[in-house]
């Protein structure tokens, strides 16, 4: 991802730099810029905004417990949200790397609650 960011020249890169304010009348006009290096603040004029939030899926407080894979998603045996735990089951963004949708989040969430239904009967635990 970075090396396409790299070779598109109609990207340029603002290092050091974060939006500290969002500024326009009604619609986005631009940015205020601080870079965290000098500790100054530009203005930078845009139309559009989009922010993204990383990549690295909130699951810290599992590892001790769970097996995770390097960047940090819970693994699951293919096909089902079973973990390596029996009855703990994971869905969603902290275990899906490639699609990581609402929708796709909806689907392993509802798998998840079926496997966890099931899990419950079977053990009778209801
Ligand atoms: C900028 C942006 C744009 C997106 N646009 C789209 C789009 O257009 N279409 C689309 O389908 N998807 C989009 N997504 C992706 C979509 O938002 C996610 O795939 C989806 O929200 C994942 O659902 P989830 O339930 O797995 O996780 P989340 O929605 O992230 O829910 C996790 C919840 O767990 C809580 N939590 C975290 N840690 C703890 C803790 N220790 N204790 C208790 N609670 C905790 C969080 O506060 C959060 O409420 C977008 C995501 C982003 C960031």
């Amino acid at each position: 991802m970075q090396k396409r960011v790299f070779d598109n020249k109609n990207i340029e890169i603002l290092w050091n730099s974060e939006v500290v304010d969002v500024l326009g009348n009604n619609k986005v006009e631009s940015v205020e810029v601080l870079n965290n290096l000098k500790n100054t603040k530009s203005k930078l004029k845009i139309s559009g905004l989009f922010i993204a939030i990383g990549h690295k899926p909130n699951t810290d407080i599992f590892k001790d417990y769970l097996d995770l894979d390097e960047n940090g998603y819970i693994l699951t045996k293919p096909g089902t949200t079973q973990t390596n735990i029996k009855g703990i089951f994971a869905t969603g963004d902290a275990q899906d790397k490639i699609y990581r949708q609402a929708v796709t989040a909806a689907g392993t969430g509802c798998m998840g609650a079926l496997e966890a239904e099931k899990f419950l009967s079977e053990n009778n635990l209801t």
